[in-house]
């Protein structure tokens, strides 16, 4: 039996689970629901209890324990996460045994495997933008993630793209989450879809009309055509669509669907062009549910951004290879540098990554 570490990426609603061999092997994976529902201390418990079966499943005790937590968080402690309530929570009472351990901030461990194993492997400086239910960044320099001063660097989801826009569940003004990610192009569409529909279905509702919350985008709305065909989504009782839907509707032309994309790729190319011009990166690899959509995000994503930079190249966009098991192959390489190998992953091979997808 080779020796392994317990890889642990703790999302908001699952936890993915691995052992990985220190030739970067997965040798079993699993997954298991967060229970954030009961509470920070009952999240830490079915941490503990999972670190406790996936090393039974390893047959030996782990060499070490690495996990990605969202929220801030140290090498030591989980600082805070709004998202799971914890407070102050050492990385030792993560883990029932009495092995190195070392945490990660969810998106940055995610980058950190891309740096190390993926899209990013031969880049230097890069921003890893996973584009999911919100929008975080992984400012990746000298191939490392970067946290800023206090742990809240690579926001960009927070940037404000149309300051006189949509409030963000944040706080703030016109965040690029708010126009952009995976759950923002379903709810805008199916908000616009409803309210354009809606004098077709009563009487009494005067000339309703898409609303434009910010000038820019009324003004983005006055160049555009209306919707000439009917929405293929059902406004009475609006199932909920999401953005792979968003995204077959606007492949299939839909004008509604259209416009809501491109108001999405509008807001990321006003704030990449930001990053860009902030940070030079070699690349910008974009991950998550959104980025699933291929071509029909990035070619449309790249000529924006080339066109607002007028006196440097954008960078390429390139595709996130691991996908889902980023965060555990990321963690995975803090449980290893928890252990004392801080130059884990850089031997291996391109197979490695062909493990399976973690469930
Ligand atoms: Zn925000």
């Amino acid at each position: 039996m080779s020796s392994f570490v317990v890889a642990l990426d703790v999302g908001g609603t699952s936890m993915k689970g691995g052992l990985v061999t220190r030739s970067g092997e997965i040798i079993h994976t699993d997954r298991r629901a967060t229970p954030r529902d009961r509470g920070p201390a009952a999240v830490v418990a079915t941490i503990r209890s999972f670190i406790d079966d996936l090393a039974t499943a390893g047959d030996g005790t782990p060499t070490g324990v690495g996990l990605a937590v969202p929220g801030l968080v140290t090498a030591d402690v989980a600082l805070y996460s709004a998202n799971i309530g914890w407070r102050d929570v050492p990385a030792t009472d993560f883990v029932p045994l009495d092995v190195p351990v070392m945490l990660g901030h969810d998106v940055r461990t995610g980058g950190l495997a891309e740096s190390v194993l993926g899209a990013g492997r031969e880049l230097s400086d890069f921003l890893f933008l996973p584009i999911g239910t919100g929008i975080a960044g992984a400012v990746i320099l000298h191939g490392e993630p970067y946290g800023g001063s206090a742990g809240w660097g690579g926001e960009i989801g927070h940037i404000p793209v149309f300051p006189e826009g949509e409030p963000c569940a944040c706080g703030q003004i016109g965040c690029l989450e708010t126009y952009a990610s995976a759950s923002a192009v379903a709810r805008r569409y199916s908000a616009r879809a409803t309210s354009s529909a809606a004098p077709a279905l009563t009487d009494t509702v005067p000339t309703a009309s898409p609303t434009a919350s910010s000038p820019a985008i009324a003004a983005h709305l006055a160049t555009s055509p209306a919707p000439a065909s009917p929405v293929t989504v059902p406004t009475a009782s609006p199932a909920p669509v999401t953005a792979e839907q968003v995204a077959a509707l606007t492949a299939s032309g839909d004008p509604l669907a259209m416009e809501i994309w491109g108001e999405a790729v509008e807001a990321l190319s006003l704030a990449l062009a930001t990053y860009t011009l902030l940070l030079d990166p070699s690349a910008i690899v974009l991950g998550g549910g959104l980025a699933e959509a291929g071509p029909l995000l990035s070619v449309p994503l790249a000529e924006r951004l080339g066109k607002r930079l007028a006196f440097r190249d954008a960078p390429p966009l390139r595709q996130a290879a691991l996908g889902m098991s980023a965060g555990m192959l990321g963690a995975a390489l803090l449980g290893w540098r928890a252990a004392g190998f801080a130059d884990a992953g850089a031997n291996w091979s391109p197979d490695v990554l062909k493990s399976p997808r973690v469930a």
